[in-house]
């Protein structure tokens, strides 16, 4: 099997050497789901990133594929049901990414709504699956809901229910997307910032100009049609077309705490409503569990989006309201992560209410810009988009086919995963059970290539940090064969050591910087500047933890 990329300086030759059928700015799943629908019609795709796959908003999600119960109450019934369609789908096409969880709703007095009403929601639920749902929601009682999760035992709490959903690692799906449409020929690659664009309005092509943030090297990108999925930049994208656009965008900042599983040990996603109508989900993950969101206005710039104390004490104070016996507090956090929905602007309407449906804007000179929806939606959205570029590309003599994307399945699921367990390479690995059962989960039938490495080099068997699966083999197949250039690529969006290691695997970056040093031909400067690079990110992570 040969690696889905191919090296960086012959992407970026072909870049400047090829007209494309379409060019695609942003590598965060919307960009990521164009790229690979168009590849899978047989066009021919570009695809450039600024920082690293999903680096924006796509690895800040609550990573979860589901249909939105909440959208039921604000009537955005089809958007529901479209979430539940594409949530099964990717439930069958990725099932080493997108898992059913069963979730717990519990219910409580003066706060979400009556037992009744999330009954009826709940049924709607269902119903919208169209019996596709692995299961169908369970009504608890108050016993069965704490015997469920002791830590919800509390005066407020009444019953609860539990439905099915699914749960995925954000940035993993937006990279397998990305693997998918370079197999298929697109042309994909990261630290390539558009900085200029001059749509092809009568001329054969349109200029996308982008920087190499590597080299700083200027190319000239040259696409029949342009796509514009930049997230929370993509006003600054169509500014760089026409400088007097109106913005489109309404930016709502959400956040997640990181707190210690074993201060608040759960043994499932719990589901909680608070007082002012949101719903909070509080999701263990290994060693850690995940507390989230918040929803609020931003206006600053999309490169710098953190979290806040007030962020924190809001989520602290609903997390101790609904469990009360953990009594959690700000010295129990032990990183933060923040992103920015790039919801469209409708006039009227709070954050919270503005839909999260995608809008799909053409502009003057032909660019189109495809913004808003979720992550369980993107496979959708990526079909969309590229029927609305199809009217452009036949005037370019270019025929679009229907979208395949339906049902096709993802790289780590090309083969069929019980064959892969059986292989005798991956049952004779000498690996501990843990890790191996840790790589199959991550990697899918590709775990075929970090054993090939480990077989090679038994020293990369060696975990990364004691005490968790991850091994060093999967710093140089993220560098090898996942396009990796820095160590927060691999803690961050490779792997979740980030928030999952001890003091969030700073000890051991050093040696995974060292690994990487190795396959990218670092100097000691560049291999300095990428953990220094790392310590930032940590420091940002826990910066409105100092301050009280
Ligand atoms: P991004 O991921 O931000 O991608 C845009 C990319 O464009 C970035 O990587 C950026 O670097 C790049 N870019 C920008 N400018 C340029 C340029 N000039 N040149 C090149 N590249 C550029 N959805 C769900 O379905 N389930 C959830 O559980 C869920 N939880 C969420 C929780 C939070 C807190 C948030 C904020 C969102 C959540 N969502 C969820 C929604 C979902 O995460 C987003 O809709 C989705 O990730 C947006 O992806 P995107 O590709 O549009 O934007």
């Amino acid at each position: 099997m040969s690696a889905a990329f191919a090296p960086r300086d012959e992407r970026l030759a072909a870049l400047s050497r090829d007209v494309f059928d379409i060019a695609v700015i942003g590598g965060g799943i919307t960009g990521a789901a164009v790229a690979r629908d168009a590849a899978a019609r047989g066009l021919s795709v570009a695809l450039v990133e600024k920082d690293d796959w999903a680096a924006g908003t796509s690895w800040r999600s609550t990573k979860l594929v589901h249909g939105g119960l909440r959208y039921l109450e604000t009537g955005e019934v089809h958007l529901v049901f479209e979430s539940l369609a594409e949530r099964d789908l990717l439930l069958a096409a990725a099932p080493h990414l997108v898992r059913p969880a069963e979730f717990l709703l519990p219910s409580f007095r003066r706060r979400g709504r009556p037992a009744w009403q999330v009954a009826l929601g709940l049924t709607a639920y269902d119903l919208l699956a169209l019996g596709h749902a692995p299961s169908r929601h369970r009504r608890l009682s108050r016993e069965q809901v704490v015997a469920r999760e002791r830590l919800l035992e509390g005066p407020e709490l009444v019953s609860g229910a539990v439905y099915p959903d699914g749960r995925t690692d954000d940035a993993r799906l937006t990279l397998e997307n990305v693997l998918d449409a370079a197999s298929l020929g697109a042309v994909a690659a990261t630290r390539l910032e558009v900085v200029g664009l001059a749509p092809g309005r009568s001329g054969p092509a349109a200029r996308v100009e982008v920087r190499d943030r590597e080299s700083g090297r200027q190319v000239s990108v040259r696409a029949r049609c342009v796509v514009n999925a930049a997230g929370p930049w993509a006003d600054r994208v169509r500014r760089l077309e026409d400088a007097t656009s109106a913005g489109m965008l309404r930016l709502s900042r959400g956040v997640h705490l990181v707190v210690p599983a074993g201060r608040l040990p759960l043994s499932g996603i719990v589901a909680f409503p608070m007082p002012d109508g949101r719903l909070l989900f509080a999701i263990p993950d290994g060693a850690v569990t995940l507390l989230g969101t918040t929803d609020t206005d931003f206006s600053g710039s999309p490169d710098a989006v953190f979290a806040e104390r007030t962020d924190v004490d809001y989520l602290l104070a609903a997390a101790r309201q609904t469990f009360p016996s953990a009594a959690l507090i700000a010295s129990d956090v032990l990183a933060t992560f923040a992103g920015l929905r790039p919801l469209v602007f409708r006039p009227g309407k709070s954050v919270g209410k503005t839909s999260r449906e995608e809008a799909i804007v053409v502009s003057e000179g032909g660019v189109v810009t495809v913004t808003g929806g979720k992550l369980t939606t993107h496979r959708r959205m990526g079909e969309k988009t590229v029927d609305r570029l199809a009217p452009i590309l036949r005037r370019h003599g270019v025929a679009v086919p229907p979208s395949v994307t339906r049902g096709r399945p993802f790289p780590g699921a090309a083969q069929d995963m019980g064959s892969v367990v059986w292989d005798p390479d991956v049952w004779s690995s000498t690996l501990r059970d843990e890790a191996l059962v840790h790589l199959l989960e991550r990697y899918g039938c590709r775990v075929h290539k970090v054993l090939a490495l480990t077989a090679a080099k038994p020293e990369l068997r060696r975990p990364l940090v004691e005490g968790l699966p991850d091994i060093d083999a999967e710093v140089v197949f993220a560098a090898q064969e996942e396009d990796a250039r820095s160590v927060a690529d691999v803690f961050i969006r490779r792997t979740h050591l980030f928030w999952q290691a001890p003091r969030q695997g700073m000890e051991a970056a050093e040696r995974a910087a060292a690994l990487l040093a190795r396959e990218l031909h670092w100097s000691t400067e560049e291999e300095r500047a990428s953990l220094d690079a790392y310590a930032r990110e940590i420091s940002l992570s826990r910066a409105c933890l100092s301050s009280s």
